[in-house]
This record gives C-alpha cells, sequence and structure tokens, in this order.
C-alpha cells in the first residue's frame, strides 16, 4: 500500500479512503472513458477520480461539449469491424 497518497473525487471532493467503489475517468481522442479506480492510473494529470457512479454522471454531462460526433468516429469504427 502506497499510503501517503491522497486522491479526491472532482467532483464532491471527498478524501478516498478504504472505500472501494471508487471510479476514474479522462477523455482520449473524443471519447470519455470510465474504469475502476486504479492507483497508478490515477496519479496521471489527465485522470479524474470520481467516489461512485453518481458522480460520473456530472462528468459525463461536463465532458459532453467536448466529445466527438458519430462522423468524427466513423473511421475508427470502420477500423474496429475490419479487424473482426
Ligand atoms: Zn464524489
Amino acid at each position: 500500500m502506497a499510503g501517503e497518497l491522497l486522491f479526491r473525487c472532482a467532483v464532491c471532493g471527498i478524501e478516498k479512503k478504504e472505500t472501494n467503489g471508487w471510479l476514474m475517468s479522462w477523455v482520449k481522442d473524443g471519447v470519455v472513458c470510465f474504469a475502476h479506480f486504479d492507483g497508478r492510473i490515477a496519479l496521471e494529470s489527465h485522470v479524474t477520480c470520481l467516489c461512485g457512479e453518481a458522480h460520473c454522471h456530472t462528468v459525463l454531462s461536463q465532458a459532453l461539449p467536448q466529445i466527438s460526433k458519430p462522423e468524427d468516429l466513423t473511421e475508427e469504427i470502420e477500423m474496429e469491424r475490419e479487424e473482426k
């Protein structure tokens, strides 16, 4: 256990203690990503820590203006199709 590291929910500001169920979020190339909390990944400056699912909704709402429109994603979707 790293112990001294302090993580706070980006929405409500509470400190992460032993409680599980924390998540993290980041925006990459116009796509909003959510994942279960990982102490190493959460250290990266572009990653937002969240105390639970409810605050993922808040982050998602805030990120909506930055995310890709379907036409921006067409290429990626086609690439995935070809791989299958
Ligand atoms: Zn919170």
